[in-house]
């Protein structure tokens, strides 16, 4: 069941008050196109339970962040870049770029990554 006081706007994704284009979804994780994608293939990877980040997973999380990098994989074969390689992401606080505090992955491909990363 979606938190009523999941104040994101992806917690507003999940309560289905704001529309997003779902690729995938199961009883733990959703996963959507980004709204402002960086590259062809660009989609995001959220649980339905609302850690506000990788920073705020403890041990018990453990299966389910397992669970979620499964699921880019998955993602990631369904968007046809398995093969030709891609990236996956997750920004943690204000250095690490965050600007949505709901945990999620980028699952970015399509083109080449360069690296280091802005
Ligand atoms: P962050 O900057 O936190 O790592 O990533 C947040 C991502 O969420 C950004 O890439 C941004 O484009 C995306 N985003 C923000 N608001 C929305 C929205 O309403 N719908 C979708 N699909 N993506 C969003």
């Amino acid at each position: 069941m979606a938190d009523p006081h999941n104040d994101t706007v992806f917690g507003m994704i999940l309560r289905g008050e704001i529309p997003a284009d779902l690729v995938y979804e199961d009883d733990l994780a959703v996963a959507f196109r980004d709204i402002a994608p960086q590259a062809e293939v660009h989609v995001l990877v959220i649980p339905r339970r609302h850690i506000r980040s990788l920073a705020h997973a403890v041990e018990n999380d453990q299966p389910l962040l397992g669970h979620l990098l499964n699921v880019c994989a998955v993602v990631a074969a369904r968007e046809g870049v398995a093969d030709s390689g891609y990236r996956v992401v997750t920004n943690i606080g204000e250095d690490g770029g965050q600007s949505v505090d709901h945990l999620h992955f980028h699952v970015l491909g399509g083109r080449r990554m360069n690296w280091p990363p802005g």
